[in-house]
């Protein structure tokens, strides 16, 4: 399978619709996620189209991942987690729903379980809250 550039990701990285941004420099963008598995469940998105991590430019994968540290760090103090789950999916087999590569960085706390994926869409206001607890502790 290639590269769709109509998927969802690649609308919000050109600005066609709208997303609870938190973070943005020249090669990626990070956003709360609209179904959360957790409070503060954010998105860490390169630019450069990729499906997923099978078919990503190595430089990519070595570029996004000091970011995903810092957004985890960030996370950590920004809702007060116990910990954090970092989850990525490979195709629809492996549980990928949007292909445009993308780590998942979750919210952890002792005794909650994980809601599911893609499940409830949260409330526009709560995402607005939660993007800016995160960009403040990214700052
Ligand atoms: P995956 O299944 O790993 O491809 O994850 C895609 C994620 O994107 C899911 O957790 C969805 O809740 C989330 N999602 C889908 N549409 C949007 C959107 N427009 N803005 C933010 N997150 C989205």
């Amino acid at each position: 399978m290639s590269y769709d550039n109509n998927n969802i990701f690649a609308k919000i990285l050109r600005g066609e619709i709208p997303c609870h941004k938190v973070y943005e420099d020249a090669d990626a963008i990070v956003f709360m996620d609209v179904m959360p598995q957790s409070p503060g469940h954010a998105l860490v998105v390169p630019k450069a189209p990729s499906r997923n991590v099978l078919d990503a430019d190595p430089a990519v994968l070595a570029q996004i991942l000091p970011l995903v540290q810092k957004v985890a760090n960030a996370s950590k103090k920004a809702f007060a987690a116990d910990g954090i789950t970092v989850m990525q999916f490979n195709e629809p087999a492996g549980g990928q729903t949007v292909f445009h590569l993308h780590y998942h960085v979750i919210p952890r706390f002792e005794g909650a379980a994980l809601k599911p994926h893609t499940g409830k869409m949260e409330d526009s206001a709560v995402l607005a809250a939660n993007a800016e607890k995160l960009k403040a502790a990214l700052a």
